[in-house]
């Protein structure tokens, strides 16, 4: 019998890489800690090249299909209300690139991924940590909740934490950032209609931001707010974030403090990255999405660049075929070749986005000025390394090959 590929983690960047090798061809399973496969209820933003990736993956029109396409991206200034940079998404980021701009639910997102596993014939287990492996040269011994496996090869999809890659070098525990998250999902009609706008809509604070759009066709409104509470550290013990985060929304203008009110205060999500690392595998065992290359959120690429890996990590295991250490080896060092600095330039670029995003006094200024010379073609244009199909050329997606640009 076959031994599979085991795949741990059972999120975007896992189930993506299941539904990509199983199309290559191979026995797949992947095994979750969670009782189920399931996302948390919130929007996600999928950029062009997540589209360029679903079409290697089959599932391009499904997930389409469930999706809303926002008509622009806008950057606001929290404190002013003012328009600082536009960018133009609907027909012309579509025209410009071959794929669309496109926003939605995680949990459509991901039954789209289980429903692909499940015509893979991919193997799906619950309620399975991996505790431990072993890499025999041979093979890969996994220890897990449910008892001992054997993995031709292991693929780490265990996200910013992960427990692999701390393994296999020893290091890189996730770094915090001193910023937590707050999310909502409400119906839209219980919004004010003056956010029903078809956009992405980020509002630049100092030291805090805030994202909205609509999801599911309009029907939701999703909601983000974000703050950095290490800049008031002092009076952390005594007040709570929740409150930290409303007094520091309290020099925005008045339609980000209205939006306030619409966030759960309930629970808080923290920021956490990795600093970008120079290797992604070793022997039989790779890393993948967040455990390669967590990123903070600030150009929403990190699930696109998990997605990315996925159809990279499957062409290079199907090149190499056979279940040999030096074919997988092999397969795994051209997949950290070919993936390595893009996932390194899309974590560097968000970390410069994330400081532009929560500049205060004279920075935000530069920011202003800064942002004020780009045209909306202008736009487009610096974000085709990120958003184009091979090398950035908008619209020639009919490459046999995928190489996304770097
Ligand atoms: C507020 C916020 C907004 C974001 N917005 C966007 C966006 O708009 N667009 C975008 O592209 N990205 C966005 N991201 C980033 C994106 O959510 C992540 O990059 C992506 O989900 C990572 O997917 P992953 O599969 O690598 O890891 P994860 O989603 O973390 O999945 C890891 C899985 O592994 C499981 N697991 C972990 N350890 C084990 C173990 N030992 N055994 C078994 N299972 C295990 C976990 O339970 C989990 O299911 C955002 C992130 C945040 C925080």
């Amino acid at each position: 019998m076959t031994t599979p590929l085991t795949i741990v983690g059972g999120g975007i960047g896992g189930l993506s890489s299941a539904i990509a090798l199983a199309r290559k061809g191979k026995l797949v399973q992947v095994m979750e800690r969670a009782g189920e496969f399931r996302a948390i209820g919130y929007g996600i933003q999928l950029g062009p090249n997540a589209f360029q990736a679903f079409q290697h993956l089959g599932i391009e029109q499904e997930v389409l299909g469930k999706c809303s396409l926002p008509h622009e991206g806008l950057l606001r200034d929290a404190h002013t209300a003012e328009v600082l940079l536009r960018v133009p998404m609907g027909s012309r980021m579509k025209e410009c690139y071959g794929k669309p701009y496109a926003v939605i639910h995680r949990a459509d997102l991901h039954q789209v991924l289980l429903d692909g596993c499940s015509r893979l014939g991919v193997g799906l287990t619950t309620n399975c940590e991996l505790l431990n492996f072993s890499d025999d040269g041979g093979s890969v011994e996994l220890e897990t909740t449910r008892g001992r496996r054997v993995a031709s090869a292991l693929i780490a999809a265990d996200g910013v934490a992960s427990k692999v890659r701390s393994k296999l070098f020893n290091t890189l525990e996730p770094q915090k950032l001193g910023y937590a998250a707050f999310r909502a999902v409400h119906p839209m009609e219980k919004m004010p209609a003056k956010f029903g706008n078809n956009a992405v809509v980020l509002w630049c604070g100092a030291g805090y931001h805030m994202i909205h759009y609509p999801l599911r066709g309009g029907r939701l409104f999703n909601l983000v707010a974000v703050f950095d509470y290490w800049l008031d550290q002092a009076r952390s013990s005594q007040t709570s974030l929740a409150d930290r985060l409303i007094e520091r929304f309290s020099s925005a203008c008045e339609e980000v403090r209205e939006l306030l009110g619409y966030v759960d205060l309930s629970q808080h999500w923290e920021i956490a990255t990795i600093e970008p690392i120079g290797e992604w595998s070793k022997g039989r065992v790779a890393l993948l999405g967040d455990a390669a290359h967590a990123m903070v959120q600030a150009m929403a690429q990190g699930a696109c660049q998990a997605i990315e890996d996925s159809v990279v990590l499957a062409e290079c295991l199907a090149d190499a075929a056979g279940d040999e250490t030096s074919h997988i080896e092999k397969s795994f060092r051209a997949y950290q070749g070919k993936r390595i600095l893009r996932a390194t330039r899309v974590q560097y670029m968000s970390r410069y986005m994330w400081e532009l995003i929560h500049v205060r006094d004279a920075f935000s200024l530069l920011r202003r000025d800064l942002l004020a010379k780009f045209r909306e073609s202008d736009v487009l244009e610096e974000l085709s390394w990120l958003y184009g199909a091979n090398g950035g050329k908008p619209r020639d997606i009919a490459r046999l090959r995928y190489e996304p640009a770097l």
